[in-house]
């Protein structure tokens, strides 16, 4: 069981998360379960970092910013213990949860689930924070936010556990974030290929990473709310949104349990900036000379749009790059300019990108002419154009982001019917 920032934001709810977990336990389960800091504490701990020292050592910054993760994991065992069950925490030194690469946006390599399990099967309760691990040298490392979602499945996978349980503040994955659309229809279930792709595009109700890491290790997973009714149902009645194999949706489908749709979900992310370079030659390495210091700086580079040459052997390049690494990257094209041999460098971050996602693309034309036509309808521009087989993405201005996700939404047929909105 995994509950995020929302369901641990003080005593009172931690009171109200034990209560789940002591049912799922009472029912004759053995219960890990990993927790988040409390909504809004990491951000508070990453500016600590920031005021500190603004080009912080990402190293310190894992100190800091995991200690968010230990309050409430100890504070659950605390809570755990006063209505009378047995439970202990595990830090992620502890366990310990191994991960590789960077400071701040590690990867877990392995955890080692023996303890736990002897623990778990001797009746106590392992309560685990989220986020935090250790690196091969012995340091304290974090996972990327949003990581303990993928603590979570991390730790499913280590000690083979039935299924793992995303507790957040929605009660399931929407067809688009019911904060934006009041009319988002909650989902049965959807596949593990479409919520990674869903993810990725920006529905931040799993993190990027936890998904692939189900699909790999084959962990069953549902995201439903700790929210629901007095105490929260048992999350033995399902109530949330399974993610599931393909066979086992085709299952569903068959057996008219889900409605299969060419959409199954919209996505927008304001995170990213967009880069032109103007004028830059047409000639072959051009591009090469551009994305190597980006790569090299470990800077994502999403969308990307090269004209057609004109003239002169010239054209232009646009990309786009997470916010976050802006800066950076501008720095870093400054300095290659005279190898690039661009004209100007103009930047933008006030754009956004807008996903619709869904397996039935792969067998129906006309999905992208349709979200064309839908933009085009309320007068939105769209900037730039990218594809796979199950995903359509644009950008557009930031400002327009709602009402492009409130269109799209409606011209797919995704809208819930009234009487249930
Ligand atoms: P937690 O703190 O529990 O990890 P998050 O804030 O990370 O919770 O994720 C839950 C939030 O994800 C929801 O409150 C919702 O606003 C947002 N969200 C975005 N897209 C979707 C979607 N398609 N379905 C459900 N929630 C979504
Ligand atoms: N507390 C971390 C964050 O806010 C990790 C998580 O909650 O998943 O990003
Ligand atoms: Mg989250």
């Amino acid at each position: 069981m995994k509950f995020g920032g929302t369901s641990m934001a003080g005593t009172e709810r931690i009171r109200r998360v034990a209560n789940i977990v002591r049912k799922q336990a009472a029912g004759g389960n053995e219960v890990a379960v990993v927790v988040s800091a409390m909504a809004g504490e990491t951000d508070r701990l990453v500016n600590f970092c920031r005021e500190a020292n603004a080009l912080y050592d990402p190293a310190e910054y894992d100190v800091v910013v995991a200690s968010g993760e230990q309050v409430t994991s100890g504070l659950l065992a605390l809570t755990l213990q006063s209505l009378g069950a047995k439970a202990r925490s595990w830090l992620g030194w502890q366990l310990p949860v191994r991960t590789i690469e960077a400071h701040a946006k590690a990867r877990i390599a392995d955890i080692d689930g023996d303890e736990l399990t002897a623990s778990m099967e001797a009746g106590e309760i392992a309560v685990i924070p989220g986020f935090q691990g250790l690196s091969d040298d012995g340091r304290i490392t974090t996972l990327g936010r949003g990581g303990s979602d993928t603590s979570a499945v991390a730790v499913a996978a280590a000690v083979g556990a039935d299924r793992c349980d995303i507790y957040t503040d929605v009660d399931g994955v929407y067809t688009t974030d019911p904060r934006i659309v009041a009319k988002a229809r909650k989902l049965k279930a959807v596949t593990y290929e479409e919520m990674l792709e869903l993810a990725s595009v920006g529905a931040k109700v799993l993190q990027t990473r936890s998904v692939g890491l189900a699909m790999k290790e084959g962990v069953r997973v549902q995201v439903l709310s700790s929210f629901v009714g007095d105490d929260a149902v048992p999350a033995d009645e399902l109530p949330g949104t399974m993610i599931v194999s393909e066979e086992e949706m085709n299952e569903l489908v068959e057996k008219g349990l889900v409605e299969r749709q060419h959409v199954t979900g919209i996505a927008h992310d304001k995170n990213e900036a967009k880069v032109i370079l103007t004028r830059v030659p047409d000639k072959p390495g051009a591009v090469a000379h551009i994305f190597e210091p980006l790569a090299k700086a470990s800077i994502n580079v999403d969308m990307i749009i090269q004209n057609v040459g004109r003239d002169k052997g010239e054209t232009d390049v646009t990309f786009t790059v997470p916010q976050a690494d802006l800066a950076r990257a501008q720095a870093l094209l400054e300095d290659k300019r005279d190898d690039i041999g661009y004209n100007r460098l103009i930047t933008d971050s006030k754009i956004a990108k807008i996903s619709v996602v869904g397996v039935g693309m792969k067998s129906h034309a006309g999905v992208a002419a349709t979200m064309f036509q839908a933009l085009a309808d309320r007068g939105i521009n769209i900037q730039a154009i990218t594809t796979s087989e199950i995903k359509v993405s644009v950008m557009i201005d930031e400002d327009e982001t709602e009402l492009a996700v409130r269109v799209l939404h409606t011209a797919y047929g995704l809208d819930a019917a009234d009487e249930a909105a």
